[in-house]
């Protein structure tokens, strides 16, 4: 067994659990209405090891939009897919250093990494490009739900219809691309950019959340059920770009204080991966001011002083 005493560290994770449900702060995403609109005293805790053994705490039966986490997942799936050489002619691996919506290219005139809006757009620009969109859309969701054991995946139409209708930064952000000939050839813009606010639409509950978080903790093969869903080299180069790239404008800080690998997202969500150990998600609604989980935040900061999954706590 990976964690021999799998009770007591549940015991552990459960108290964290605890501490956090008396704390109130930040604050719901509010420029699209289905965000604000959830219970914000939603907080749920759920944990997947790379042996599938499996804790929960709390809300982690409750559906909600992956959002900006689909960043880290369609990147994966891409890089498998396609393999590396070829996403990367569409962009980068550097921080940029900048909010996750600001329109801009690194030095080499691509978007600066899959987990902000340019580089994620981009990244739906190459996903299955000859497909279908509707095949684009089942080729993506099949494949999330694999990497979640083939537990819940679900779709928020209404999210997707008001993140469409208030998408003028991203269509901004889409119109630069083109205009700096980002995009493969023969792309519909306006499809790249459906397909972007469809993934962002797409659901998960803590409980699937971990299993997919696992997955990524165990190379690519979904702890649960075995099956096989990343390769093990796009693992590495999506938890790369996690670490460096994965929460906001709070990157640097999250990879000196936590050293995990980890995707946020704006609907509340934080997947966290313990590398070869365990998948966490931690689900949170109120954000803090750069976007992140205010309680997914203290979560990660409270597990880290607990246990030494920091990647340089060993060394
Ligand atoms: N739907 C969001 C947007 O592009 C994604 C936000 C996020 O989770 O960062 O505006």
């Amino acid at each position: 067994l990976i964690i021999p005493d799998f009770q007591g560290f549940c015991g552990e994770i459960k108290k964290i659990y605890e501490d956090l449900k008396k704390v109130k702060g930040g604050k719901n995403a509010d420029y699209i209405p289905q965000l604000s609109r959830v219970n914000p005293n939603y907080l749920g805790v759920s944990v997947c090891t790379v042996d599938g053994q499996r804790c929960s705490f709390g809300d982690t039966d409750i559906p909600f939009c992956i959002q900006s986490c689909s960043k880290a997942l369609n990147y994966a799936i891409n890089v498998a897919e396609h393999g590396p050489g070829f996403v990367h002619k569409f962009l980068g691996k550097e921080p940029s250093g900048v909010g996750f919506n600001q329109i801009g290219l690194d030095k080499n005139g691509l978007p600066h990494n899959p987990m902000i809006n340019p580089g994620a757009i981009s990244c739906c620009s190459v996903l299955k490009k000859d497909e279908s969109l509707a095949d684009r859309f089942d080729y993506a969701t099949n494949e999330y739900k694999k990497m979640a054991g083939e537990e819940f995946i679900g779709f928020s139409n209404a999210t997707f219809l008001s993140e469409k209708s208030e998408a003028d930064r991203n269509f901004a952000i889409g119109y630069y691309l083109k205009e700096h000939n980002v995009f493969p050839e023969n792309c519909s813009l306006f499809e790249t950019l459906d397909l972007y606010f469809q993934l962002c639409s797409v659901e998960a509950t803590a409980d699937s959340a971990s299993v997919i978080s696992a997955t990524l903790a165990n190379g690519g093969v979904c702890p649960t059920t075995k099956e096989v869903c990343v390769t093990a080299d796009s693992v590495r180069n999506t938890l790369s770009l996690m670490y460096s790239c994965g929460m906001y404008d709070y990157s640097g800080e999250w990879a000196f204080e936590v050293g995990l690998p980890a995707k946020s997202g704006v609907a509340g969500s934080i997947f966290i991966v313990v590398p070869g150990v365990m998948g966490i998600c931690v689900w949170s609604p109120p954000l803090d001011e750069l976007g992140n989980s205010y309680r997914g935040i203290l979560f990660a900061k409270m597990l880290i002083k607990k246990f030494a999954f920091h990647q340089f706590d060993t060394v």
